[in-house]
């Protein structure tokens, strides 16, 4: 903990400093004038006084409050950006003692980050649901008013099944999401072939291609084995092989290389496509983002494939990187160590348990 200045803290007797000293959160003893008399090092880091004095007017209000009042009083305070420091939002319990105020910290940046993601989140399936939903509803009623005109029900029903289709693509991939963001990780791992693996989602998107005249080639280093869930890579693999499909334009070329750098796998799909411009490129793997709304609902896209990749990366110690050019094409690359990091943790552990019997 740090001092400041020579005012009178007599009332903070040692044992009392051991106890400040324990407290797992950032605290500040200050006079009611804000003047600062003590303060844990964590409490300095959080950059909530810059000098010798607490200069936040929300911060001097909830002093002020707590040196009057009976209770405790608790409260909410941002701190703005400053050169040194970012926004920061800060949960607050004050208490006066003797003539001084114990201020208690919290950093609820993080907390309150995640909870905009999660909003945003909810939010989006919900538009998302209501698209295909409100659809079919429409359809429904347009085949009752059409029973008399079989031309106008088959053209209906083939609506209604891309709709579902659209449905149910969304309702997979946010299922996906979820098990992903479980904690379930690789407990299901195992060693794949990552030929096997390539041969087992091409079978999977060969129609697509074709249907294109996209053909997909494919070369690099074979026999290489990685460590994984062979369910999430396929499903990895099929998302960007997808992509490169429905933004290349007919009649294009996507290739799949694979090869080994410093025992990573690396398996990247390149295509010739549309390409993605360098203000989109750092939002592609966040969820629903799209560049073009429109194409990709109009190609079935959820505007969760990308984020599907990352995450599935990312569980296995791995991540996905895209270099592209707009106009030119894009080459997403995923990158997954050959060993699991669950096995290297494994065999940490067991080696940590043998030093000391
Ligand atoms: P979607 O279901 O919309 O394809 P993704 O999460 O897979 O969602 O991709 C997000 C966005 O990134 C897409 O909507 C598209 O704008 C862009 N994108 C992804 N892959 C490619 C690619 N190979 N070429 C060009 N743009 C791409």
């Amino acid at each position: 903990m740090t001092e400041f200045g020579s005012q009178q803290t007599a009332w903070i007797s040692e044992d009392i400093s051991n106890v400040l000293a324990i407290l797992p959160q950032p605290w500040l003893i200050v006079a009611k004038d804000g003047m600062l008399l003590k303060a844990s090092e964590r409490a300095l880091e959080l950059g909530v006084v810059l000098t010798d004095r607490v200069e936040n007017l929300d911060l001097l209000n909830l002093i002020a409050a707590a040196a009057d009042g009976e209770n405790v009083t608790d409260g909410e305070v941002i701190l703005p950006k400053t050169r040194t420091h970012e926004e920061k939002v800060l949960r607050i319990r004050a208490t006066h003692v003797c003539n001084d105020v114990l201020v208690i910290l919290e950093d609820a940046t993080e907390e309150r980050r995640l909870d905009e993601v999660r909003r945003d989140f909810v939010a989006n399936i919900s538009h998302e649901l209501k698209t295909p939903v409100g659809a079919l509803s429409l359809l429904a009623e347009a085949i009752e008013a059409a029973v008399d005109d079989p031309a106008s029900l088959q053209h209906f029903a083939q609506r209604m099944r891309r709709e579902t289709a659209r449905l149910s693509s969304l309702v997979g991939d946010l299922i996906d999401l979820s098990r992903l963001q479980s904690d379930e990780l690789l407990v299901t791992g195992e060693q794949i072939n990552v030929d096997a693996l390539v041969t087992q989602v091409l079978d999977d998107v060969q129609t697509v291609a074709k249907n294109k005249d996209i053909e997909i080639v494919v070369g690099g280093t074979g026999n290489l084995m990685l460590w994984g869930q062979r369910d999430q890579l396929a499903s990895a693999l099929r998302n960007l092989l997808t992509n490169a499909i429905n933004y290349s334009h007919p009649g294009t070329r996507v290739a799949l290389g694979t090869k080994l750098v410093d025992d990573f796998v690396e398996i990247s799909v390149v295509d010739q496509g549309i390409g993605i411009a360098a203000a989109d490129l750092e939002r592609i793997f966040e969820r629903f983002y799209r560049v073009d709304p429109a194409r990709s609902r109009f190609t079935g896209g959820t505007g969760l494939g990308l984020s599907i990749v990352k995450h599935i990366c990312a569980v296995h110690g791995g991540e996905c990187t895209v270099w592209s050019q707009e106009g030119h094409g894009s080459t997403f690359t995923m990158r997954i160590p050959k060993q699991s990091p669950l096995i290297n943790n494994l065999d940490a552990n067991r080696q940590g348990e043998g030093a000391e019997k």
